[in-house]
């Protein structure tokens, strides 16, 4: 069985993310980039497959720039056997991800499509729902615990009321949650050996996909700053504030 797992390099975690001052984008210039949280535990998820004898080979595609190949890299270090980079300098909304995954879906057949839920530069929580439908496969989202079997995935899902469980034939698209695994770290002699492994790389065009954005941002714009606190003496100062200051109730 092949795994495909898309990978996004995204602002990393820790960076305080600021907008342009003409509030046209969000300035990645200088900013340290790397590969979407709920991505590294996709990966995770399909070498663990693989290790498992579940799947013969994990195979990571990213959308995006050139400089995405070292997120493919990252991936390879810590266990996918072969990359592929869909190169643009375009502005990639998801719909135009989901079908430039969807042309790598149909060249390289695989049987599960491992997806963060979502990335956590847009938060889009779209891509692999967008996928599911193009392909006319299969989804389960959000998944907490991932099992296959005889041509079938079962999932445990995160969802608003606890867990739900359900089971999909394959081939598959599931989406992944925090809970899924912990992934490994990278160590070096496996970044040394990831550089040898095979990445393909291809355009949108030679893929025959529009890839032209149907949506515009109008502005993107800071947070208020939020105001301090204050401390109230008792119960009844409290109610007083509420009531003439916050005018709650
Ligand atoms: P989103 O719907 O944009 O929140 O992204 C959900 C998931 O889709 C991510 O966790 C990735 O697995 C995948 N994805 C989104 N954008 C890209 C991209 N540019 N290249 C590869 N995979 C992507």
């Amino acid at each position: 069985m092949k795994v495909l797992v898309p990978i996004k390099r995204v602002v990393d975690a820790n960076v305080r993310v600021r907008v342009k001052a003409d509030g046209s984008a969000v300035d990645i210039a200088n900013v340290k980039l790397s590969m979407n949280p709920f991505d590294e535990i996709s990966v995770e998820e399909g070498v663990r497959l693989k290790e498992a004898g579940v799947a013969a080979e994990v195979v990571v595609v990213s959308c995006g720039v050139h400089g995405c190949q070292e997120t493919l890299r990252t991936a390879m270090a810590t266990g996918a056997d072969r990359g592929v980079l869909v190169e643009t300098e375009a502005e990639l909304q998801p719909l135009a991800v989901a079908k430039l995954l969807k042309a790598v879906v149909d060249k390289e057949q695989p049987q599960l499509v491992l997806l963060g839920k979502q990335a956590i530069d847009d938060d889009a929580n779209q891509v692999g729902q967008m996928l599911a439908a193009l392909l006319g496969w299969p989804q389960a989202t959000f998944a907490s615990k991932l099992g296959v079997e005889a041509g079938k995935a079962t999932v445990t899902r995160e969802i608003d009321g606890g867990l739900e469980t359900i089971e999909v034939d394959l081939p598959a698209v599931v989406t992944t949650d925090l809970r899924l695994n912990t992934p490994r770290y990278a160590t070096l002699p496996n970044i040394m050996k990831a550089k040898k492994k095979p990445l393909d790389v291809v355009t949108p065009d030679a893929l025959g996909v529009d890839i032209a954005p149907r949506l515009s941002t109008l502005k993107l714009a800071e947070p208020p700053k939020r105001e301090a606190g204050i401390r109230v003496a008792d119960a009844a100062d409290l109610v007083a504030k509420l009531k003439n200051i916050a005018h709650v109730i």
